[in-house]
């Protein structure tokens, strides 16, 4: 499943190489019909991902809310995300990845002054240029990739949101969404950015799970099932990619359902339950977590009936 294509694939894949006249963005926009239902919850790749590898971290970010500090991963994926959606700015001919390392310091800066907390991850100057230089590599990870200067994506960081008819509304952010007119119809490529190494072939799978969460919602939006699902690891250069079809999407949306139940199911019982994993170096919240010795805090007596995961879904988190 894990490989690494040649710079410039996208024209060998069917997808454009920059017209004169980009497409204008794509807007996604929940169905006309989702406005008729009761909305039971709200669901995003993340939070989904949370739930599968821990109940108990799902429960600290979404009930809880419990505020998590920067990290400097967090925080240099946003810098490369940032620098990856403002790369396409750009004319053709200037996506370069000496352009794209100096969109590194103006996306820094603008992450700072959003979130002035960032600023205290770093000991100095040195330890922030060290930083700096680690997302200018990672930025040279993508270019090993692909080639900008022959891709016009329709979208960059497109939100998309569908009420599915159980009422569960799914949500979430694309990184990059490329659009072709082919023979065949519509054709559309769903990219997402890693700012980590690839997961290894046992969490491949999980992984594309959340592509086809995309997939899944562009569907039901759009119409049409994405040809092309690609997830790009910027850490170690290498990609995963998958063509689904209906009978993946759909269930991919049975899927979602069931996990759907156990978190509603969770809700009502109060056992969220903590699940020692991989990523158990990445959360914020060891101290609270009985499997390392803590207490949870008592469930919010103000939490709604069930957990709606209202903030908006992060373009990257640290295990990304
Ligand atoms: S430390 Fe590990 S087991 Fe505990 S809440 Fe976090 S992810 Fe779950």
């Amino acid at each position: 499943m894990t490989t690494t294509p040649p710079p410039g694939s996208a024209a060998s894949s069917g997808f454009p190489a920059p017209a004169a006249e980009p497409p204008p963005p794509a807007v996604a926009s929940a169905s006309p019909r989702s406005a008729d239902r009761p909305l039971i919850g709200s669901l995003s790749p993340s939070r989904a991902a949370d739930f599968v590898n821990c109940p108990l971290r799902y429960r600290f970010r979404v009930v809880d809310r419990l505020p998590e500090p920067p990290s400097e991963a967090a925080s240099r994926g946003t810098v490369v995300h940032s620098v990856l959606e403002n790369l396409f700015d750009l004319p053709p001919a200037g996506r370069t990845l000496e352009a794209a390392r100096t969109l590194v310091e103006p996306a820094w800066q603008a992450l700072r002054e959003r979130e002035p907390a960032v600023e205290a991850l770093f000991d100095g100057p040195d330890a922030l240029a060290a930083w700096l230089d680690s997302a200018r590599e990672l930025l040279a990870g993508y270019f090993a990739l692909e080639d900008p200067a022959r891709l016009a994506p329709s979208a960059r960081e497109l939100y998309v949101e569908h009420v599915l008819d159980s009422g569960l509304r799914l949500r979430g952010y694309v990184d990059r969404l490329d659009e072709a007119s082919t023979a065949q119809g519509l054709a559309l490529r769903v990219v997402d950015y890693k700012t980590g190494r690839s997961p290894g072939p046992a969490f491949e799978a999980s992984a594309m799970f959340q592509m086809r969460f995309y997939a899944l919602l562009l569907w039901r939006i759009r119409g049409v099932i994405p040809r092309e699902l690609r997830l790009y690891y910027l850490g170690d250069r290498t990609w995963l990619r998958a063509a689904p079809d209906e009978a993946d999407l759909r269930a991919t949306e049975r899927r979602i359902e069931a996990l759907w139940a156990a978190i509603d199911r969770a809700h009502r019982t109060g056992d969220w339950r903590a699940t020692p994993n991989r990523l158990c170096s990445w959360c914020h919240h060891q101290a609270l977590c009985p499997a390392f010795g803590g207490t949870p805090p008592p469930l919010p007596q103000q939490a709604p009936a069930v957990p709606l995961d209202k903030a908006a879904p992060t373009v990257c988190e640290a295990e990304g």
